[in-house]
C-alpha cells in the first residue's frame, strides 16, 4: 500500500500511532449492509422489537410525567406514540428489509428519507414541521437498534497486538465526540473542523492526539490502513513505510517521557520568577473531567460547560435535564473538586452545539439565538438551570457565568432571573450561597468594548477568546476553508483582550482567560504581560503552562507586552511574541 501524507489543522498534541477505523457521515449514524435470505426473519423482529421497545419507553414517560407538568409535554408524547405506531413506521421499513434486505437500521433510515421527502413538498407548515417529530422517534428507534456501542468498532481479529483505532470520519459532532469518552480510540481525524470548534475542543479534553481539516481523508484513508497523527503538526501519514514509522515512535517515547516530567510540577504553585502569584484552573464539560483536573493540579474549574448535560438528548423538553438530575451533576462536580471554586457557565446552546442535532433552522446560527439569549428567550429551562445551579453552591464555592452577554438589558435580566431563582428556593426552604459571584463572558466584541457596563454590574470577568476571536476577525471558527484567518495575534484581538484585563484590574475584579488562548504555551507570556492572572484551560495543558509562568520574569515581560501592544504590524507582533519567549 502506498503511503501518503495529508495536511490539515492541528488541533490536539501528540502523536499516535494506529490503525484506521473509518466513519462516515451515514455510518454516524447507522450502519449499512445487506443481510442474507435466511436471516430476514431475525432482522424483522429485531426492528419490531425496537419499535416496541421504544412504545413502552413512551408510555413510562406518560406515566412518570409530574402532576403539573404542562399539557404539551404529554402531547408531545401522543404524537410521537401515533407516529410510531403508523404503518408508514411500523410496516412500510420491515417491508424494505424482506425486499431490498436492508439491514434493520438502513432500511428505518431509507424509510424517513422518503418520508421527509413528501413531508417537504407539503404546504401546510404546520404538518411540514411534523417531519422533525418523525426523524425524533426514528431517532429513538435507532438508538434502541445500535444500542450503546454504536461507535465502538468490532476488534481486529487478525492482529496479535490488537493495535488501537484511530477514528477517521467527515465529521464528528461535539456530542458525538464526548461519546468516545472511555474507549479505545487513541487518535481522530476529520475532514473539515476547525481549531478551536467544539469537537476540536472535547478531543483536546481527551487528550488524544488530533488533527481536522484534512479534506479528504475519509475518501482516501481506507479501513485498517495505519496512520499516524502528528497532533502538533496537523500532519496525517497513512501507510507509513517503516523507517518512519520508526521515528515517530521515537518522537512518541520522547514526549512522553517528557510529560512525565511535567508531573513533577502538579503541586508546586503557579509563581513567575519574580513572585507573583498566578491562578491556574481547568476546563471541564462533565463532572467526570473533575478528578482528570485535580491530577494536573488544578486550582478550581475555570469553565464548566454545562451544555454537555443538555446535548445529544434531542431538544425536547422532556428530554432536557430536570432540576434534580442538573443539580446531581453539579453538585458531583463541587464535591469532587474538594472546597476548590467551581464556575459554572449556564447553557451555552447553539451554533456547533446545537441542543438537538436534526434541528438546524437558524440560518446564521453563530448569530442566532443561541446561548443567553436562548436561555432568556426560553425563562423555565433557564429558571431551572439556576436554581439548580444555586442549589449546588450549598455544597461548596461556587461561580455562575453568562455567556454571550453583549446588552445591559441582558445582564440585568440575567441578574433578575437569578433573584427569582433564589426567591423560589427560599420558598421552598432549599439552601444556597446567598452571595455568589456572577460573572460575564467577554466574547462578542461590543462586550469587549463596552466594559463599564459590565464591572459595574459583575463580580468577575471570564475571556472567551474562541469567540471572541470569531466574532471580532467575522470567521465561522467552526469552517476550515477560513480556518487561515483564525488569528489569536490579530492586533485587534490583543486591543480588546488587554482592555478587558485592564478594566476589570480598574474595577478591582477578576478577569480570566478561558478560551482556547489561555492553554497555548506559546502564549503565556504575552497573556502574563497584559496582566493576566487567573488561566483556565483543559487540564492536558495545564502543567505546559505552569512550567512557561515558572521560567517567567513579569520585570521583564511586561514592558516587552507593552510594546507588542503598540504595535498594528501582524509580522512585527509575531516576531515580538516570539522574542517574549525567548527572554531569559
Ligand atoms: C470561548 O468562546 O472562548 C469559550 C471559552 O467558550 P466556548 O468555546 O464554549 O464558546
Ligand atoms: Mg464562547
Amino acid at each position: 500500500m502506498a503511503s501518503f501524507t495529508l495536511h490539515g489543522i492541528p488541533v490536539s498534541r501528540g502523536i499516535s500511532i494506529g490503525r484506521a477505523h473509518l466513519l462516515t457521515p451515514a455510518a454516524l449514524d447507522v450502519k449499512h449492509y445487506l443481510v442474507a435470505e435466511e436471516q430476514l426473519e431475525n432482522e424483522v423482529r429485531r426492528l419490531q422489537d425496537a419499535l416496541a421497545e421504544v412504545h413502552r419507553g413512551l408510555q413510562a414517560l406518560w406515566t412518570d410525567l409530574p402532576k403539573d407538568a404542562p399539557t404539551e409535554l404529554g402531547a408531545f408524547i401522543d404524537v410521537h406514540a401515533l407516529i410510531l405506531s403508523d404503518p408508514m413506521i411500523s410496516e412500510a421499513p420491515l417491508d424494505i428489509i424482506r425486499t431490498r434486505h436492508y439491514n434493520a437500521e438502513w432500511a428505518l433510515v431509507t424509510q424517513i428519507d422518503e418520508l421527509s421527502a413528501q413531508f417537504d413538498e407539503i404546504e401546510d407548515e404546520y404538518l411540514r414541521e411534523r417531519k422533525a417529530d418523525i426523524q425524533q422517534v426514528a431517532e429513538r428507534v435507532l438508538k434502541v437498534l445500535m444500542g450503546s456501542a454504536q461507535l465502538v468498532p468490532a476488534p481486529l481479529s487478525d492482529d496479535p497486538f490488537q493495535p488501537q483505532m484511530i477514528v477517521v470520519a467527515h465529521d464528528i459532532s461535539p456530542a458525538d465526540m464526548l461519546q468516545f469518552r472511555d474507549r479505545s480510540f487513541i487518535g481522530f481525524v476529520t475532514d473539515v473542523g476547525g481549531q478551536n470548534s467544539h469537537t476540536a475542543i472535547v478531543a483536546r479534553s481527551l487528550d488524544i492526539p488530533a488533527a481536522v481539516g484534512m479534506s479528504q481523508a475519509s475518501a482516501l484513508i481506507e479501513q485498517d490502513d495505519w496512520v499516524i497523527i502528528d497532533g502538533d503538526a496537523g500532519v496525517v501519514i497513512a501507510n507509513p513505510s517503516a523507517l518512519v514509522l520508526e521515528q515517530y515512535r521515537a518522537r512518541q517515547a520522547l514526549m512522553q517521557k517528557a510529560r512525565k516530567k511535567l508531573l513533577k510540577l502538579k503541586k508546586t504553585p503557579a509563581i513567575t520568577r519574580d513572585g507573583t502569584l498566578i491562578t491556574l484552573l481547568a476546563n471541564i464539560e462533565l463532572p467526570d473531567d473533575c478528578p482528570g483536573a485535580l491530577e494536573c493540579g488544578a486550582e478550581g474549574v475555570g469553565l464548566f460547560r454545562s451544555e454537555f448535560l443538555f446535548m445529544a438528548r434531542g431538544g425536547h423538553a422532556h428530554r432536557l435535564p430536570s432540576e434534580e438530575e442538573q443539580l446531581e451533576q453539579y453538585r458531583n462536580a463541587v464535591v469532587a473538586m474538594k472546597g476548590r471554586p467551581v464556575t459554572i457557565r449556564t447553557l451555552d446552546i447553539g451554533a456547533d452545539k446545537p441542543l438537538d442535532q436534526t434541528e438546524h433552522t437558524a440560518l446564521n446560527p453563530a448569530l442566532g439565538l443561541r446561548a443567553i439569549r436562548y436561555c432568556l428567550a426560553e425563562p423555565q429551562l433557564f429558571l431551572t438551570q439556576l436554581r439548580a445551579i444555586l442549589r449546588a453552591s450549598a455544597f461548596g464555592k461556587v461561580r455562575l457565568l453568562i455567556p454571550m452577554l453583549a446588552h445591559a438589558f441582558e445582564i440585568d435580566q440575567s441578574l433578575l432571573m437569578i433573584e427569582q431563582a433564589k426567591a423560589q428556593l427560599r420558598e421552598a426552604g432549599h439552601k444556597y450561597d446567598t452571595s455568589i459571584e456572577v460573572g460575564a463572558m467577554i466574547e462578542i466584541p461590543a462586550a469587549a468594548l463596552a466594559l463599564p457596563m459590565f464591572v459595574k454590574r459583575m463580580d468577575f470577568l471570564s475571556i472567551g477568546t474562541n469567540d471572541l476571536i470569531q466574532y471580532t476577525l467575522a470567521i465561522d471558527r467552526v469552517d476550515y476553508e477560513v480556518a487561515h484567518l483564525y488569528n489569536p495575534l490579530h492586533p485587534a484581538i490583543l486591543q480588546l483582550i488587554a482592555m478587558t484585563i485592564m478594566a476589570g484590574k480598574k474595577a478591582g475584579i477578576d478577569v480570566a482567560v478561558c478560551g482556547e488562548m489561555a492553554g497555548d504555551t506559546k502564549l503565556t507570556r504575552l497573556l502574563l504581560g497584559m496582566g493576566l492572572r487567573e488561566f483556565s484551560m483543559h487540564p492536558a495543558q495545564l502543567l505546559s503552562v505552569k512550567q512557561e509562568i515558572l521560567n517567567c520574569d513579569l520585570t521583564t515581560v511586561t514592558p516587552q507586552t507593552r510594546k507588542i501592544l503598540r504595535s498594528m504590524e501582524p509580522n512585527v507582533i509575531a516576531e515580538a511574541v516570539e522574542q517574549l519567549r525567548n527572554l531569559i
